[in-house]
């Protein structure tokens, strides 16, 4: 089988990922692979399990998660026959998400499904570890991040108005990041053939382009 063309997309909370894979996998005509999804989706099953971080390794055995591609490109996640795409994106979820992600087996779980959809398919796959541990010959690799202040911004015109105060979410998205780079299984970090992207002062179309470009000059170099 031919290899597959793929693009990891690292970086924090908020600055974008999503929103940018799902551009560039749109331009480019790639699958759009959002890897935090599948760690919310285990978030989910485990809290409505009632299980402790010790009863994680053992109940994922349990977990039937399936992960459906719409024709629009989106990614729906599924528990069995249930669509909790909406009941993932909670901030409840986010924080139970990043501590269950640090434990070994549960990276262990997601990693042959993450990799098995990059050599089946042209990936955009977004994540925390996806340059350095799942994708480490991806075709380009980009940490895209942006500033606590932009990164709590764009995090509250997602929720419902009045809902949130926007100090708050600064407070939860620093927890998080702190906790995802710290662990010691996979943590957040550039990896170093990575090109570094701080979005804080662009627009999302000006950081679809610079990333497109990226594209072109990694495509280029690696076809040279
Ligand atoms: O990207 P998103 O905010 O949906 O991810 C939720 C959580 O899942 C992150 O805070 C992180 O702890 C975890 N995650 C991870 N590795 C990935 C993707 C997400 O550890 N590749």
């Amino acid at each position: 089988m031919e290899k597959k063309l793929s693009i990891a997309i690292d970086g924090p909370a908020g600055a974008g990922k999503t929103t940018q894979a799902k551009a560039v996998a749109k331009v480019l005509g790639f699958t759009y692979v959002d890897t935090g999804a599948m760690y919310r989706t285990l978030a989910l099953y485990m809290k409505e399990a009632g299980k402790t971080m010790e009863e994680v390794p053992a109940a994922l055995k349990d977990v039937e998660m399936r992960i459906v591609r719409e024709k629009s490109g989106d990614q729906k996640m599924f528990l069995g026959t249930r669509d909790v795409t909406g009941l993932i994106r909670t901030p409840e979820i986010s924080k139970l998400a990043s501590d269950i992600s640090a434990i070994p087996a549960v990276r262990e779980y997601l990693l042959e499904t993450q990799r098995q959809l990059a050599r089946e398919n042209n990936v955009v796959m977004e994540g925390r570890d996806i340059g350095t541990v799942i994708l480490p010959d991806a075709t380009l690799k980009v940490f895209l991040t942006a500033d606590l202040d932009a990164r709590a911004w764009r995090r509250g015109r997602q929720m419902e108005p009045g809902t949130y105060l926007l100090s708050r979410l600064a407070e939860e998205i620093k927890a998080r990041d702190e906790n995802d780079s710290k662990r010691a299984e996979a943590p957040l970090t550039k990896a170093e053939d990575a090109y570094f992207l701080d979005c804080s002062r662009l627009t999302i179309k000006e950081t679809t382009e610079a990333i497109l470009e990226m594209w072109k000059a990694a495509t280029a170099e690696k076809s040279a």
